[in-house]
Formats: structure tokens, sequence, C-alpha cells
């Protein structure tokens, strides 16, 4: 639960201390007439998640009301979206649909109380009758008619007795309530259609406003969570239920803020509209915003979970920036996908003083990222480059392979450009290099300087695969229809090319190829002979840089940057004194090339680094943590709102290096310090985040883990070794993060052997 309580939340806590209700009980009441969207998500994850922070209950209902919209197939696919957020529904679906013939009771009841009649104008009179915001409405003749006459026409509208628009129901509130939706309201209406559950046995159904407070009722729903859109719908929700006397234990709706984000449409009848005219794929598109679309695409529960989290609860409507997903995903995988080596537009270059092949051993995962694991790449004289990472005439700030400057081969070694090779029609096809044998990655005593490391895969050991790179859906960031859709928003490559340990290690899913993004094996058209990737996300986000001076204008209207500025490893040259400082970071003080970049290119961070340096000389560990917390504070902040200063920083990093807190504390620290600004020597005092090393301490969880899983106990010992992770995983979370990752890791290892 998050640390500031959201006004859902404030209002539950009120009813349980007042005593209103012992339990709450929420529900998530889809419509099946599409597969839900990240919208649906946010509406599961207040419903489920509130009901699982107060121990009650929260059902999952269908809203089947409609019978002309609505399909089985939806229901499952509601039903996985549920599951896969990693919700519980208990033991039942509710449909709205079972209670047809309860709410037809009371329909019944409504009439004999004189509280609803059947009205015969046809749809044009009702909206004629029903006046204007500054006119009242006037009463149809039809409500005078007897309660028998009433009883009698409801009867056979019931039977099918009537055309479809010949009668309808309605509650008898006020012709002139200043709230239009109390004029009147239409409680049933007539259908002579199949309901894909109750079959043929009903020719009227429902209305969104009768259905959904009994429904809710009948549950013993206590908090009906909606969107704001019902808030006038409110005070029929309460007419109704106070009408029939459904006191006291009666549930009560409450508003929140619909979740919008940019680029995208997200109404299931828009989305239908683009399945059924085949702009996308399927409901499953990986460039549909629905969690089906989502999930297939490669994002995990938990960064829509976080998402969901991070959006907040709000009383007002507003737009989410789409890139606010993307952080999302984006920090989920960082902490746990493996690096790898793939070229998209392959340039071969002959290393022509190297004979034979020998295989580089480099880890999957960097170090910051609390994982282990590598793996061999196969090198070899005739190698495939990234077209782009070649240029004959480099624009000023190109840091790759130009013919007068080395460039490191990621995790291998440095080369050289000796010659172009054109066709006919001058396009490159080969660069002939050589390489530093002194020079490899790790072991380097060459003293060559060079300027950044571009991946590379050995011809001859490479596979082949396709990758596929989505964009946006839309090119606008409000769309309105067909006509706003982005014609690139797919763009498939079918000749890319790995590294084999991708194939063959089977270590996972989902990858990082390095400087191309996040990467996820299609869970339905990868096959062994046609291995298909999904584009999860980019590596960088194009936030807007925000220095000292530039940043006058407010929040809300910067726009991201264009999109090219982060795809593909594609960058917009440095000037001279990013440059500089690029060189300095790579060089002297060892960064890598994504964290160096990231700095050398944001002013106010650098300074906010070399400030930082000046009290603690640990320039990696520093550079990490400013260029991913506090970068993405600034994305939420002007840098003069920030609470916190590079001392405090430095004095967070050093606990770090000193192992007195986890890395992963480290980031719960730092939360705090950006809310509260106190320093980190006393967050962590008061809050007991002190890190766990002592194995005394660790051996007794780990026993308990392995006691309280025994199936993957024996699992991992028969070979099944991608269990480690769990173990260690199970491990920390028993302690909260505190334990030290290292030690947990040797424990382990020992433990399971
Ligand atoms: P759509 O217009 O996309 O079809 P809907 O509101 O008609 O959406 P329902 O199936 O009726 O869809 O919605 C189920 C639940 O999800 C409702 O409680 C609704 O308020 C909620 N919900 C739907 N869209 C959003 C959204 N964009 N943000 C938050 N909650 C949403
Ligand atoms: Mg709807």
């Amino acid at each position: 639960m998050s640390e500031s309580k959201d006004f859902l939340r404030v209002k539950v806590e009120e009813d349980l201390e007042s005593g209103k209700y012992t339990a709450v009980h929420t529900r998530f009441p889809p419509e099946p007439n599409g597969f839900p969207h990240i919208g649906h998500a946010k509406s599961i994850c207040i419903n489920f998640g509130i009901a699982r922070d107060y121990h009650g209950r929260c059902n999952l209902r269908m809203d089947d009301t409609n019978p002309t919209t609505e399909d089985i197939r939806y229901v499952e696919a509601l039903k996985d979206a549920v599951e896969w957020l990693g919700f519980e529904w208990g033991d039942q679906v509710y449909y709205t649909s079972d209670y047809f013939p309860k709410l037809y009771d009371c329909a019944v009841e409504l009439i004999q109380m004189g509280k609803a009649y059947v009205d015969s104008l046809n749809e044009e009179e009702i909206r004629e009758y029903r006046g204007t915001i500054t006119e009242p409405g006037r009463r149809s003749k039809y409500a005078d008619r007897s309660v028998e006459e009433n009883l009698d026409l409801f009867e056979r509208m019931k039977n099918g007795e009537f055309q479809e628009g010949e009668h309808v129901l309605r509650a008898k509130i006020d012709m002139s309530a200043a709230n239009m939706k109390m004029r009147d309201p239409l409680l049933y209406r007539i259908r002579h259609a199949h309901h894909y559950r109750a079959g043929d046995a009903w020719h009227v159904y429902p209305m969104y406003d009768f259905a959904h407070c009994l429904s809710d009722y009948i549950e013993g729903i206590t908090h009906s969570f909606c969107t704001l859109e019902f808030e006038n719908n409110r005070a029929i929700y309460d007419w109704i239920l106070d009408t029939l006397g459904l006191t006291p234990h009666r549930p009560y709706q409450h508003e929140f803020a619909r979740l919008g984000i940019n680029y995208t449409v997200m109404s299931k009848r828009k989305l239908l509209e683009l399945v059924n005219e085949g702009k996308v794929s399927g409901w499953d598109d990986p460039r549909m915003p629905t969690i089906a679309g989502y999930r297939r695409r490669g994002y995990t529960p938990e960064s829509i979970i976080n998402f969901c989290d991070s959006i907040g609860i709000a009383k007002a409507n507003s737009m989410v920036d789409v890139s606010q997903l993307e952080f999302c995903i984006r920090d989920d995988l960082n902490l746990k996908v493996p690096r790898v080596l793939a070229v998209f537009d392959p340039l071969k270059v002959t290393i022509e003083n190297y004979e034979g092949m020998e295989e580089i051993d480099a880890p999957y995962y960097p170090h910051d990222v609390p994982k282990e694991g590598s793996r061999l790449i196969p090198f070899s004289r005739e190698i495939y480059i990234e077209r782009d990472d070649f240029s004959e005439n480099p624009p000023k700030g190109y840091y790759r392979l130009t013919p007068e400057q080395p460039v490191r081969l990621r995790h291998g070694y440095i080369i050289a450009c000796k010659e172009v090779i054109k066709d006919a029609d001058g396009n490159i096809t080969e660069i002939k290099a050589e390489y530093y044998p002194e020079s490899k990655s790790g072991s380097d005593t060459s003293g060559i300087k060079v300027k950044s490391a571009i991946q590379w895969v050995s011809a001859e050991h490479a596979k082949k695969v396709e990758i596929r790179l989505y964009d946006r859906l839309f090119k606008v960031e409000a769309p309105e229809g067909l006509e706003d859709l982005n014609p690139d928003s797919l763009h498939i490559i079918k000749d890319a090319l790995i590294e084999p340990a991708v194939i063959t290690d089977q270590l996972d899913v989902r990858f990082q190829f390095e400087r191309h993004g996040y990467f996820y094996a299609d869970p339905i058209d990868y096959t062994d002979e046609n291995p298909v990737f999904n584009k999860i996300v980019g590596l960088k986000d194009s936030w807007t840089k925000k220095s000292k001076t530039e940043d006058s204008e407010p929040k809300s209207e910067r726009k991201p940057q264009a999109k090219k500025v982060q795809i593909d490893g594609e960058v917009a040259p440095m000037s001279e004194e990013e440059q500089a400082l690029f060189d300095k970071y790579t060089g002297e003080l060892g960064l890598n090339n994504e964290v160096a970049n990231t700095l050398a290119r944001d002013e106010y961070l650098s300074s906010f680094y070399e400030e930082a340096l000046l009290t603690l000389h640990s320039p990696i560990s520093l550079a990490n943590l400013i260029t991913n917390e506090v970068a993405r504070e600034l994305k939420e902040k002007q840098a003069d709102e920030l609470k916190f200063n590079a001392k405090q920083i430095a004095e967070l990093v050093k606990m770090v290096d000193e192992e007195t807190i986890s890395t992963k504390i480290a980031k719960q620290v730092f939360e705090e310090m950006a809310q509260s600004g106190d320093n980190p020597s006393q967050i962590v005092e008061a809050k007991g985040l002190v890190q766990i090393s002592d194995p005394a301490k660790i051996l007794p969880i780990i026993d308990e883990v392995m006691a309280n899983n025994p199936d993957n106990v024996a699992k991992y010992r028969a070979g099944n070794t991608k269990l480690f992770g769990f173990f260690v995983g199970q491990v920390l979370k028993a302690t909260g993060g505190k334990a030290n990752p290292k030690v947990v890791n040797e424990l382990v290892t020992e433990k399971l052997k």
C-alpha cells in the first residue's frame, strides 16, 4: 500500500472505523463487450487492491445486460487479465444476467409502489419531453397508467408481445429535476435478442442504472467504485436502493478519475473498430493498449501494477503521458533481464589479422544488477556490426567506428578500420579491419582510447531472428479515430542477427538487446525455425532536458522529445563540452557508455554528479544512482524543488558502498529522502533498515524457505537451476529486502547443494 492514502482508501477506513461496515467488499464490474484495456487495469488495481489491503473481498462481475454486444470470449479475456495481474476473485465469477429474475421482481415492486410506469412514447419523443439543462421536462401522458395496467404491460413486454421500442419501463421521479438523469430514467427496454448466457428467456433487459445498484446490493458490496462520468448517476443509484427500502447494509457509489493515456484510444468501442477494420492483428496486437496487448508485447504484470500505483487515484480526469508507462516497464526489466548482443542491420567486418575463433566470457548482467550469470560469445574473423555504427564522413560528436577512429567491440577487442569496400553503386558492403590483440575487454593493456563500444555478432555463429519494432499506434496525442493512425507503427526486420546464447541457453524470454532496447520472445509466433522478438520498450526515455536555465515552461506543457533520439542507438551529436565530459566519464572514471552518455548530455545531472564526487569518490555507484533515481525525480520536479542535495546522495551511496544497506533498500531510502529531505542515515536509523549480512541471521530464513517449498528444492536438485533465483528472491523478500544479496547468494548455493 502506498504511503499516503488516496481518498478512496480514506473513505473505506472511515467506514470501517465508524462501524458502518464490518468488512469491505468491492467488485470489478466490466461489461464483456471487448478486451480489457489499461484503464481497466487501473480499476482492477483499485477494486482488488483495496479489498486486499483491508482484508476484504472483491467480486469479479460481468455486467452483461446488453445482449447484442457481449460474448463469452470477452469473459475469458477479462478473467485472464485479472489473473495475470495477480488478483484472485474467489470461488466464482458473478454475472448480472444471473440476477435477471430478481431485478425483474424489483421492477414489479416499484410499479406496485407507483414508482415506475410503462411509457409508450417513442425514442424521439422521450428525448424531446426530457427538456434541457435550462428547461424542465414534461411528463408523458402514459405516466398516469394504473398500477394494474403497468403490471400487465410490463409482463407482456417480458413475454415478447411487443416490438422493440414500443414501450419502456421508467422510474417515476421528477421531470424537472436539475440533474437531468433524474427525469424519469429508463429502467427496462425491449430487446428481442439472444443473450450469450440467458439465451432467449428474456425480451426485456435492464438498463445500467437499474441493474448496477441492485447487483451491488445483491452481492453485499459495500463500496461501489466507478469512474467520474457516473457522478450524476449516483442520484439514481441512491434513489432505487432507498425507494425499495433496501437498508441498512446497502452499498454506496464513489467516483474516481478515468485513466487516459496519450497517443492511444481507450474505449472498447474504438478498440473494436481497430480490430474489425484489420488495423491491428487482433485484440492482443502488441500495439494495443489492452492488457492482452501489453502482455504479448512483453510487459510484466509488475510494471502495469507499478504504473497504476504511480499515477495515483484522482478526482479529476487527466491525461497520463505514455512515457510514464514506458518508464515503469523499463524500471522493472532493468533489474531482471539478461543483456545480449544483437545486430539489426548487419554490415560485414573482416578482421584481417585474426585467425581461428575464441569464446569470450561475458556477464549477462551489469554490475549494478544484483543477478549473476554469463555466457560465451563466439568471436571470429568475420563479424557483423550495425550499419549505423560505421560512418565514413562522421558528423561532429560521432564516437563509433570511422576510418580514423577505432571502436571497442562490446566485451571484446578494439578494432580499427583499414579499408572500406563498396559495390558499383557506392554502397558500403564490407569493412576490412584489424584488431589489437592486447585490447581485450577486462585485460586491456593496449593504451588505445576509444569513445564507445558497439554490439556485434560472429558471422558464422550468429542466429537469424525476426524483430518486430513497435511505435505509437496513433500519430497524434489525442486521437479521434482511424484517420489519426500512425502508418509506421509496425516495422518488421526479418534478418536480424543475434548471438547464439539467446537461442541455445534459453535463459529467459525477455532480454535487453544492448543499445536497442528490451525484447520479448513473441509468445504466439515464436518457433525454433523462426524466432520472433517483440520490442517491449527502448532503453532511454525521451525525457526533456531540464537544465537550471532553460526551464521556465510549466511541466504539463513539456512535450516529449521527438522519438528519434531514443531509438536504436542513434543519437544526436554531442557538443564539445559534452564530449569532453563523456570522455572523462568513460575513461578516467570508468563509467559505462550508457551512464556516461546520460550524464554528459545533461547539464544539471552532470553538475550534480560532480558535486557529489567532491564528497565521495565512488564514481560508478554515484553515477548509477544519479542517472536512475535522481533523474527520475527530475522528471517530475523542477531542479529547485528537489528536497535533497548532492551531499546527501553521496552519504547514501557511501552506506551502500560500505554495505550498511543493500542497493534495494537504498532505493527505498531515496524515496524517503525525496519526500522528506531527511538525511539518509537518519532514515536508515529510524526505520531499522541496516543490511543483514550475518549468516547466523540469514540461515534460519533459508531453512524456512526450503522447508516451505520442498517441491522446488527437489526440482532444483534434479537439475532445474533456474529456480536458484526463486530461492534468493524468497529469502530477500522475507527480510523486507534487508538481507545482503551477496551473502544470500553464497548461503543459498551452499544449502541447495
Ligand atoms: P469503455 O468505454 O472503454 O468500454 P467502460 O467504462 O464502458 O469502458 P466497463 O467494462 O463498463 O467499461 O468498465 C468496467 C470498470 O472499469 C468500470 O468500473 C469502469 O468505471 C472501469 N473503467 C473503464 N475504463 C476505465 C478507465 N479508462 N480508467 C479507469 N477505470 C476504467
Ligand atoms: Mg461500457
